[in-house]
């Protein structure tokens, strides 16, 4: 069989899930933590990748839900995340739900004031605990981990100004309520593990400041999933170790992460179809059935990696070879292929690690969501998600 033929069932354009990937790379994470602290947590970041197959694959997996909205808290819901594992961040919650989740034990970091606001609002028979966003400026804390000046972020409260120590302050005042957990999250373009240990020991730096009785540090996500010469997660957890112990040798904390492009990147790739070539002066036009939409919603990519699957031996172009996407876009150009043979129409190409912010960025844009198929273990392909059509689409419209 040749590698096209393994490919052949499958109507394209199509994701790829594999599964064996995704719980080869969350195992590997929770073993790593696992190997330096007695208590930690995965939060798989719902943004990353929302596919209802995938969060149940997470969930499965022992993983905890890191959800960003009330429609994220909802869906992790939905497909069988009980509360106490979810973890709630963002400025997007409901005030139903951030109630629920804090009387359901879930995690839950504050992220706006109207949320410590809402807080007066929690059943007064009980004890909860919650968590509240610290906001990182990486140029202070790490500056070799940035690539601009000014480099601030918009999320988590500031100890640069007065208002993480006031919103300790509206904490401390309403009674039943204790700060557990400070959330760190913050995305380094370096992914570096240094970063991570300049970020923690600043976490330890701000819990010593105020003398806080969190027992969680969430340290959040960005980090490099399995790939040659990058950091492993065992780095990764060994910089959070070594911070805690230099600062805290006699505390114990739960250590939460938040993955999602480092467990789910890898684990989806897009198969497409070339439809149609054409001439034009200088180059050859490959017409493809996927669109850059589906691999690339926010068109910042300029090449993939990929596996072209060709059904002969053509020979090889005089010119440059633009591989185009489905959509009516000019600038649905996925890549550029030079000294490479003619593709030609009935062979496909095959884009890896396409698993993180793609499909749930991808829009219903003149093509409607595309199949997603998971491959089994004896080989074959199953659908776990059908193509869109007219039916989703309308849903909820009138005409
Ligand atoms: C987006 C996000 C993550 C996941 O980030 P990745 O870069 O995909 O690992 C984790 N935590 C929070 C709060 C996020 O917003």
């Amino acid at each position: 069989m040749t590698d096209i033929d393994k490919y052949k069932t499958l109507a394209t354009p199509c994701f790829i899930f594999d599964e064996a990937e995704f719980t080869r790379s969350a195992t590997l994470f929770g073993d790593a933590l696992k190997s330096n602290f007695k208590r930690s947590i995965i939060g798989y970041s719902v943004k990353t990748n929302s596919l209802p197959y995938i969060l149940k694959k997470a969930l499965d997996l022992g993983c905890y839900a890191e959800v960003v909205s009330h429609d994220e808290y909802n869906l992790a819901r939905l497909v069988g995340f009980p509360i106490e594992k979810i973890i709630y961040n963002g400025p997007m919650k409901s005030k139903e739900t951030f109630l629920e989740a804090i009387t359901g034990n879930a995690i839950v970091n504050i992220e706006t004031k109207r949320e410590l606001e809402w807080l007066k609002e929690l059943p007064s028979d009980g004890d909860y605990g919650i968590g509240i966003r610290l906001n990182i400026d990486i140029n202070a804390i790490s500056p070799d981990d940035t690539k601009k000046e000014n480099d601030f972020s918009r999320f988590g409260f500031s100890d640069a100004t007065s208002e993480f120590a006031d919103a300790l302050q509206a904490i401390s005042k309403v009674d039943n309520v204790k700060l557990k957990c400070l959330h760190i999250h913050r995305m380094s373009g370096t992914r570096s593990v240094a970063y991570y240990k300049h970020l923690v020991d600043y976490a330890c730096s701000i819990i010593k400041k105020y003398n806080l009785s969190v027992d969680m540090i969430d340290i959040g996500g960005g980090y490099f999933g399995i790939f040659r010469n990058a950091p492993t997660y065992k780095d990764y957890s060994d910089a959070f170790k070594e911070s805690i112990t230099k600062n805290f040798p006699n505390r114990d904390f739960t250590v939460i992460v938040e993955p999602g492009t480092a467990v789910v990147a890898s684990s989806m790739s897009y198969l497409s179809t070339v439809i149609d070539t054409k001439i034009l002066p200088g180059c050859r036009i490959v017409v493809t059935d996927g669109t850059r939409n589906d691999v690339d919603p926010l068109f910042t990519k300029t090449d993939y990696i990929k596996e072209i699957l060709s059904q002969g031996n053509a020979p090889v172009s005089d010119c440059p070879q633009i591989i185009c996407g489905s959509s009516c876009i000019e600038r649905d150009h996925l890549f550029t292929l030079n000294g490479y043979n003619n593709l030609l129409v009935g062979d496909m190409i095959r884009y890896k690690n396409v698993g993180s912010y793609t499909m749930c960025l991808s829009p219903n844009f003149i093509n409607y969501l595309p199949r997603i198929y998971v491959e089994e273990d004896n080989g074959q392909y199953r659908l776990i998600r059908d193509k869109w059509t007219n039916k989703e689409y309308t849903q909820k419209s009138v005409w």
